[in-house]
């Protein structure tokens, strides 16, 4: 398995020079095992992949949506692959009662007055899917595991599991402070690798409860609680500049060699 990430952060892209070495484009990561990947959130990092996909003629893969926060779906309108007919793949997010399926909701996205195009423009063969919160399915020999998690409007988490190895994704997700979520944890354990929201820290996370976003020390407590084998600190803040990511970055080392801030670019190996 091999995770690259083409989007690490949160909220709303970061252009600039300040932002250059994390990253600025929003969540997109890809997982590629045994000839396909699965994309993770199509957030503006969507158009680079788009760009590697077409460049590369790479064929198999899907595409799992956490939730439909803008920072999670403004890539989709300038992925390549999307207007070109001899590209299939799908697109899957879970059902929540708060809103339509997932074709309905790009829909809304992806329309006057706020896109000058449709959906109806992508000259790919997409399917849209809709999986309920919970249940697992399969997509070709990859095991995926979905889990709610607490977020405005919802969102999914992901385990996806090939043989032995199994990744997790999980943003947008709030942590309680008052009690350990033993669900997640149980959806979490013995990971190899765990990409978390770390959107705040400890010290400013209680400004923004109910935000729905989580800290990168609740990151390393539930690697540490859940025996991940190595944590990406994911979906940065837009306030933290690179100065900022970097103090981070030298405070999870101090703890363990297994904890890494996810950049733009970074490509890693789960063996
Ligand atoms: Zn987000
Ligand atoms: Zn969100």
């Amino acid at each position: 398995m091999k995770i690259k990430f083409w989007g690490v952060r949160g909220s709303i892209p970061t252009p600039g020079k300040n932002f250059s070495k994390f990253g600025g484009n929003t969540s997109c990561v890809e997982l590629s095992v045994n000839n396909r990947s699965i994309i993770f959130d199509m957030g503006s990092g969507l158009v680079n992949l788009g760009n590697h996909i077409v460049k590369n003629n790479i064929k198999r893969f899907d595409i799992l949506l956490s939730h439909f926060h803008y920072d999670h779906t403004c890539g989709l309108p300038f992925f390549k692959p999307a207007f070109n007919k001899d590209f299939k793949f799908t697109i899957r997010s879970g059902i929540e009662k708060t809103r339509s399926k997932t074709l309905e909701v790009l829909k809304k996205q992806i329309s006057s007055p706020s896109f000058p195009i449709t959906v109806n423009e992508f000259s790919a063969n997409i399917k849209y899917c809709d999986f309920k919160i919970g249940r697992d399915f399969y997509i070709g020999k990859l095991k995926v595991k979905t889990i709610l998690l607490n977020h405005p409007n919802g969102a999914v988490g992901y385990r996806v599991q090939y043989g032995k190895k199994a990744v997790c994704y999980i943003t947008d997700h709030e942590h309680d402070l008052k009690k350990k979520d033993k669900n997640l944890q149980n959806f979490l354990k013995n990971a190899d690798a765990l990409i978390y929201d770390s959107t705040y820290d400890d010290k400013n996370f209680i400004n923004y409860i109910g935000w729905g976003h989580s800290t990168w020390q609740e990151a390393t407590r539930l690697a540490n609680e859940c025996n991940i084998k190595k944590l990406f600190i994911f979906h940065h803040n837009p306030d933290n500049n690179d100065r900022k990511m970097a103090n981070i970055e030298t405070a999870c080392k101090k703890m363990s060699n297994n904890f890494l801030v996810a950049k733009e670019g970074m490509s890693i190996n789960i063996n």
